[in-house]
Protein backbone atom coordinates (compact mmCIF):
# COMPACT_ATOMS: atom_id res chain seq x y z
CA UNK A 1 0.00 0.00 0.00
CA UNK A 2 1.23 3.53 -0.59
CA UNK A 3 0.75 6.07 1.38
CA UNK A 4 1.04 9.98 1.05
CA UNK A 5 1.95 12.37 3.30
CA UNK A 6 1.89 16.13 4.72
CA UNK A 7 3.74 17.18 7.22
CA UNK A 8 1.73 18.95 9.78
CA UNK A 9 4.92 19.87 12.51
CA UNK A 10 6.94 19.01 15.17
CA UNK A 11 6.28 16.96 18.38
CA UNK A 12 8.43 17.10 21.64
CA UNK A 13 5.93 14.80 23.11
CA UNK A 14 5.81 11.87 21.27
CA UNK A 15 9.74 10.72 21.08
CA UNK A 16 9.24 7.58 19.24
CA UNK A 17 9.18 6.65 15.56
CA UNK A 18 5.45 5.16 14.93
CA UNK A 19 7.34 3.63 11.50
CA UNK A 20 10.26 1.79 12.81
CA UNK A 21 9.67 2.21 16.25
CA UNK A 22 12.69 3.90 17.38
CA UNK A 23 12.26 5.48 20.37
CA UNK A 24 14.19 8.16 22.63
CA UNK A 25 14.24 10.39 19.82
CA UNK A 26 14.37 14.39 20.19
CA UNK A 27 11.41 14.74 18.65
CA UNK A 28 9.28 13.83 15.76
CA UNK A 29 7.69 14.89 12.50
CA UNK A 30 3.51 14.96 12.63
CA UNK A 31 2.53 13.29 8.95
CA UNK A 32 -1.35 13.29 8.64
CA UNK A 33 -1.99 10.97 5.75
CA UNK A 34 -3.51 12.16 2.17
CA UNK A 35 -5.65 10.63 -0.17
CA UNK A 36 -5.38 9.83 -3.88
CA UNK A 37 -6.41 13.48 -4.52
CA UNK A 38 -4.04 15.06 -2.50
CA UNK A 39 -6.52 15.76 0.27
CA UNK A 40 -6.14 15.50 3.98
CA UNK A 41 -7.65 12.14 4.93
CA UNK A 42 -8.13 11.77 8.31
CA UNK A 43 -8.39 12.75 12.25
CA UNK A 44 -5.59 13.79 15.02
CA UNK A 45 -6.10 9.95 15.41
CA UNK A 46 -5.09 9.17 12.27
CA UNK A 47 -1.52 11.59 12.20
CA UNK A 48 1.83 9.29 12.67
CA UNK A 49 4.56 10.24 14.48
CA UNK A 50 7.89 9.47 12.06
CA UNK A 51 11.76 10.34 13.22
CA UNK A 52 13.50 12.75 10.40
CA UNK A 53 15.03 9.55 8.49
CA UNK A 54 11.81 7.46 8.57
CA UNK A 55 10.18 10.66 7.15
CA UNK A 56 12.40 11.60 4.69
CA UNK A 57 11.92 7.63 3.59
CA UNK A 58 8.17 8.31 3.51
CA UNK A 59 8.20 10.94 1.49
CA UNK A 60 10.90 10.20 -1.05
CA UNK A 61 12.91 13.90 0.48
CA UNK A 62 16.08 14.49 2.18
CA UNK A 63 16.44 14.76 5.73
CA UNK A 64 17.64 18.52 5.14
CA UNK A 65 13.85 19.24 3.45
CA UNK A 66 11.84 17.46 6.18
CA UNK A 67 13.53 19.20 9.01
CA UNK A 68 12.87 22.70 7.35
CA UNK A 69 8.95 21.67 6.07
CA UNK A 70 8.56 20.51 9.57
CA UNK A 71 9.81 24.01 11.18
CA UNK A 72 8.10 25.97 8.55
CA UNK A 73 4.44 23.88 9.27
CA UNK A 74 5.50 24.27 13.04
CA UNK A 75 5.78 27.84 12.84
CA UNK A 76 2.04 28.27 11.07
CA UNK A 77 1.02 26.65 13.50
CA UNK A 78 2.51 29.04 16.57
CA UNK A 79 1.63 31.82 14.49
CA UNK A 80 -2.43 30.37 14.44
CA UNK A 81 -2.20 29.82 18.09
CA UNK A 82 -1.20 33.65 18.78
CA UNK A 83 -3.89 34.63 16.83
CA UNK A 84 -6.58 32.65 18.45
CA UNK A 85 -5.51 33.83 21.91
CA UNK A 86 -6.01 37.48 20.59
CA UNK A 87 -9.81 36.45 19.36
CA UNK A 88 -10.59 34.84 22.46
CA UNK A 89 -8.87 37.55 24.57
CA UNK A 90 -10.93 39.89 22.58
CA UNK A 91 -13.81 38.37 22.39
CA UNK A 92 -14.62 35.51 24.80
CA UNK A 93 -15.52 38.52 27.67
CA UNK A 94 -18.46 39.40 25.77
CA UNK A 95 -19.63 35.58 24.39
CA UNK A 96 -23.00 36.43 27.31
CA UNK A 97 -23.12 39.88 26.79
CA UNK A 98 -26.10 41.04 25.41
CA UNK A 99 -26.67 41.60 21.36
CA UNK A 100 -26.09 45.22 21.32
CA UNK A 101 -22.69 44.72 23.04
CA UNK A 102 -21.14 42.10 20.88
CA UNK A 103 -22.99 44.12 17.29
CA UNK A 104 -21.01 47.10 18.77
CA UNK A 105 -17.75 45.24 19.55
CA UNK A 106 -17.36 42.70 16.63
CA UNK A 107 -18.69 45.93 13.63
CA UNK A 108 -16.00 48.37 15.46
CA UNK A 109 -13.25 45.59 15.24
CA UNK A 110 -14.28 44.72 11.47
CA UNK A 111 -15.60 48.29 10.01
CA UNK A 112 -12.84 47.95 7.14
CA UNK A 113 -14.04 44.96 5.71
CA UNK A 114 -16.68 45.26 3.03
CA UNK A 115 -19.26 42.56 3.42
CA UNK A 116 -22.98 41.85 3.21
CA UNK A 117 -24.55 42.71 7.13
CA UNK A 118 -23.70 39.59 9.31
CA UNK A 119 -24.93 38.63 12.31
CA UNK A 120 -22.53 39.53 15.02
CA UNK A 121 -23.48 37.29 17.67
CA UNK A 122 -23.00 34.65 15.23
CA UNK A 123 -19.71 35.94 14.09
CA UNK A 124 -18.76 36.07 17.49
CA UNK A 125 -19.56 32.72 18.05
CA UNK A 126 -17.47 31.26 15.39
CA UNK A 127 -14.59 32.91 15.73
CA UNK A 128 -14.36 31.86 19.42
CA UNK A 129 -15.18 28.36 18.35
CA UNK A 130 -12.63 28.16 15.95
CA UNK A 131 -9.65 29.96 18.20
CA UNK A 132 -11.19 27.17 21.09
CA UNK A 133 -9.88 24.45 18.59
CA UNK A 134 -7.04 26.03 17.18
CA UNK A 135 -5.50 25.76 21.17
CA UNK A 136 -6.91 22.63 21.84
CA UNK A 137 -5.44 20.84 19.31
CA UNK A 138 -3.34 18.12 20.52
CA UNK A 139 -1.67 17.14 17.44
CA UNK A 140 1.56 18.14 18.16
CA UNK A 141 1.40 18.83 21.71
CA UNK A 142 -0.69 19.52 24.89
CA UNK A 143 -3.96 21.79 24.65
CA UNK A 144 -3.27 25.65 25.27
CA UNK A 145 -4.65 27.83 28.22
CA UNK A 146 -7.73 28.92 26.06
CA UNK A 147 -10.35 30.26 29.11
CA UNK A 148 -11.36 33.09 30.38
CA UNK A 149 -10.11 31.40 33.65
CA UNK A 150 -6.77 31.34 32.31
CA UNK A 151 -6.52 34.54 31.64
CA UNK A 152 -3.25 36.98 33.18
CA UNK A 153 -2.97 40.73 34.30
CA UNK A 154 -0.89 42.56 32.71
CA UNK A 155 -0.27 46.35 32.76
CA UNK A 156 -0.13 48.05 29.50
CA UNK A 157 1.64 51.72 28.84
CA UNK A 158 0.61 53.17 25.64
CA UNK A 159 2.43 56.15 24.17
CA UNK A 160 0.73 59.53 23.24
CA UNK A 161 -0.65 58.28 19.63
CA UNK A 162 -2.05 55.33 21.48
CA UNK A 163 0.02 52.50 20.88
CA UNK A 164 1.27 49.92 23.11
CA UNK A 165 4.69 51.23 24.59
CA UNK A 166 5.21 48.25 26.68
CA UNK A 167 3.28 45.11 28.39
CA UNK A 168 3.81 43.83 31.51
CA UNK A 169 2.96 41.24 33.22
CA UNK A 170 1.06 41.82 36.86
CA UNK A 171 3.08 39.92 39.89
CA UNK A 172 1.20 38.49 42.00
CA UNK A 173 2.64 39.62 45.31
CA UNK A 174 0.95 43.30 46.16
CA UNK A 175 5.22 45.16 46.86
CA UNK A 176 5.75 44.24 43.28
CA UNK A 177 2.16 45.19 42.11
CA UNK A 178 2.73 48.42 43.60
CA UNK A 179 6.12 48.53 42.40
CA UNK A 180 5.00 48.24 39.05
CA UNK A 181 2.08 50.19 38.91
CA UNK A 182 4.24 52.77 39.92
CA UNK A 183 7.17 52.62 37.53
CA UNK A 184 4.42 52.45 34.74
CA UNK A 185 3.22 55.97 35.57
CA UNK A 186 6.78 57.13 35.97
CA UNK A 187 6.85 55.47 32.30
CA UNK A 188 3.92 57.43 30.76
CA UNK A 189 4.36 60.59 32.46
CA UNK A 190 7.73 60.50 30.59
CA UNK A 191 5.87 60.08 27.16
CA UNK A 192 2.99 61.34 28.03
CA UNK A 193 1.12 58.32 27.72
CA UNK A 194 -1.12 56.39 30.13
CA UNK A 195 -1.52 53.32 31.69
CA UNK A 196 -3.83 50.27 31.42
CA UNK A 197 -4.46 47.17 33.13
CA UNK A 198 -6.34 44.83 31.27
CA UNK A 199 -6.45 41.08 31.12
CA UNK A 200 -5.62 38.65 28.29
CA UNK A 201 -4.17 35.51 27.31
CA UNK A 202 -0.53 36.70 26.78
CA UNK A 203 1.26 39.61 26.36
CA UNK A 204 0.48 40.51 22.81
CA UNK A 205 -3.38 39.96 23.18
CA UNK A 206 -2.98 41.97 26.23
CA UNK A 207 -1.61 44.80 24.29
CA UNK A 208 -5.02 44.48 21.96
CA UNK A 209 -7.12 44.76 24.74
CA UNK A 210 -5.36 47.91 26.00
CA UNK A 211 -5.43 49.74 22.73
CA UNK A 212 -9.22 48.56 21.96
CA UNK A 213 -12.30 50.77 22.38
CA UNK A 214 -13.68 51.48 25.96
CA UNK A 215 -16.41 49.26 25.94
CA UNK A 216 -13.89 46.16 24.86
CA UNK A 217 -12.13 46.83 27.78
CA UNK A 218 -15.20 47.56 30.50
CA UNK A 219 -16.48 43.65 29.64
CA UNK A 220 -13.05 42.91 29.82
CA UNK A 221 -12.75 44.13 33.38
CA UNK A 222 -16.13 42.45 34.30
CA UNK A 223 -14.80 39.33 32.79
CA UNK A 224 -11.56 39.27 34.84
CA UNK A 225 -13.42 40.25 37.93
CA UNK A 226 -16.09 37.67 37.49
CA UNK A 227 -13.21 34.99 37.05
CA UNK A 228 -11.63 36.11 40.69
CA UNK A 229 -14.76 36.87 42.58
ZN1 LIG B 1 11.58 5.43 12.28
Amino acid sequence: MHYWWKIKGISDDRTQCDCCGLSGLKRTVALMPLDAEGNENGTAEDVAYYGTSCAAKALGWRQGKVTSAALTAQHKRNELDHYARRIISIYAPIESAPTSVQARIFHQRNRYTHRPPVSSTKEVAKLLAEARAQLGDTLTGPARPARIEDFQRFTVVLNRSGSVDGVLRVPDEENKRQEQGAAAQRRAAEIRGSVRVVAALDVVSAGDVAIADDLTREWNEKAWQAAHA
